[in-house]
């Protein structure tokens, strides 16, 4: 057996430690006698995981008490719909923060359920910054503010957490879109009405939505809203309203447990900015590849770079692929080349793209 280095966007590299607890438990889960994906979801062997794995969520995260944890399906795409059909309420704005692909998707799907506010963009930028929230033009009186803390494709993070109390509007419930760095990072959820991500970047298996809701925000889902779809009804039924996605919640869990063994988020976080740090500067010292991502905003997780003569893009590829660095190609969206950073990607595997990086321009540049 042999494993490459893997630096995919989503879904993405989990811990080799993870992978081979799921492998020995794959056929008898302790004892059990079945595997994980054989179990009901009313089961005492489920609920336990299930149970286990939110509460390691909430520790993890120090998720305060008044937030409820939903294991949910579709996916981000879907929650771009399923947050107005939530939120909005008897308001009909809603105010979006547009920092590149991701968020230009959520503002469009959310127009089809009310209106939409484009409180600030950095689209002059070609989506390389993000706008201070002095600059937001805040509606009157929004459902929320909508914003990706991560921009996975442009490869921009909130350099800051979008605190609106800062800028005198701490009524207004922020939404993030957290889906390719939730966990990476240490955050103030209660600052935030609404935490979203799909699992597969940072946390488990695609097929498990996570959903962390303030209780007030629960309960004001539009009439024609799909029942199953109601964070008043899935959170009612602890997300069993319908059958969850057992086998994406238990390896979940598992990576929860991982974090914890490694020290929790603070051991992470310091593990993100040294990768972080090692890659972005090597690209800073060469003038054979660029990255042009305002330097505040660029993302620790995915990291987008050009080489200066894209001439050379198929044969790097080509090259990294027999060095057995993985998934290296840029969204086709902005070309070039992306490396995703996760969690579960170690320090070796970005010290061996870096050692990859000089030695290829040392023999093309
Ligand atoms: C990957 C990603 C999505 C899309 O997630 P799906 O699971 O495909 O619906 C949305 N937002 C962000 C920030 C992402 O990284």
């Amino acid at each position: 057996m042999s494993r490459v280095w893997n630096f995919s966007a989503g879904p993405a590299v989990l811990p080799e430690e993870v992978l081979r607890q799921a492998a020995d438990e794959m056929l008898d889960w302790q004892g059990s006698g079945m595997s994980v994906m054989e179990m009901s979801h009313r089961g005492k062997e489920f609920i336990s995981i299930a149970e286990q794995a939110e509460a390691d969520l909430r520790e993890l995260l120090a998720i305060p008490a008044n937030y409820r944890v939903l294991f949910m399906q579709g996916g981000a795409i879907a929650e771009n719909a399923i947050i107005p059909l939530n939120l909005l309420g008897s308001r009909r704005v809603a105010d979006y923060v547009v920092t590149g692909a991701w968020s230009v998707k959520s503002q469009k799907e959310a127009r089809k359920y009310g209106e939409v506010n484009i409180a600030a963009t950095s689209e002059a930028s070609a989506y390389t910054t993000v706008p201070p929230m002095a600059d937001w033009n805040l509606s009157a009186d929004p459902a929320y503010v909508f914003t990706c803390t991560n921009e996975t494709i442009g490869g921009v993070e909130f350099p800051f957490e979008p605190d609106l109390a800062q800028v005198g509007r701490g009524d207004v419930p922020v939404v993030a879109d957290m889906s390719s760095h939730i966990l990476s990072r240490a955050i103030d959820v209660s600052k935030y009405g609404l935490i979203f991500g799909g699992a597969q970047k940072n946390i488990g298996p695609a097929g498990l939505t996570l959903v962390v809701v303030r209780d007030d925000l629960l309960g004001h889902a539009m009439p024609h809203c799909p029942t199953a779809f109601d964070f008043r009804i899935v959170a009612d039924n602890h997300s069993m309203y319908n059958t969850p996605p057992t086998y994406a919640i238990y390896i979940a869990g598992l990576v929860f447990q991982w974090l914890k063994r490694k020290g929790g988020i603070a051991a992470i976080e310091a593990q993100n900015v040294a990768k972080a740090k090692l890659l972005y500067d090597f690209l800073d010292g060469s003038d054979f590849y660029e990255n042009r991502v305002d330097r505040a905003c660029r993302s620790r997780m995915n990291v987008p770079f050009y080489l200066k003569d894209g001439a050379l893009d198929d044969t790097f590829l080509a090259e990294a692929k027999a060095a057995g660095l993985l998934q290296l190609k840029g969204h086709k969206s902005v070309g070039g080349m992306r490396a995703s950073i996760y969690n579960a990607m170690p320090i070796a595997g970005v010290q061996a793209l870096v050692d990859f990086l000089r030695d290829f321009a040392a023999r093309r540049g």
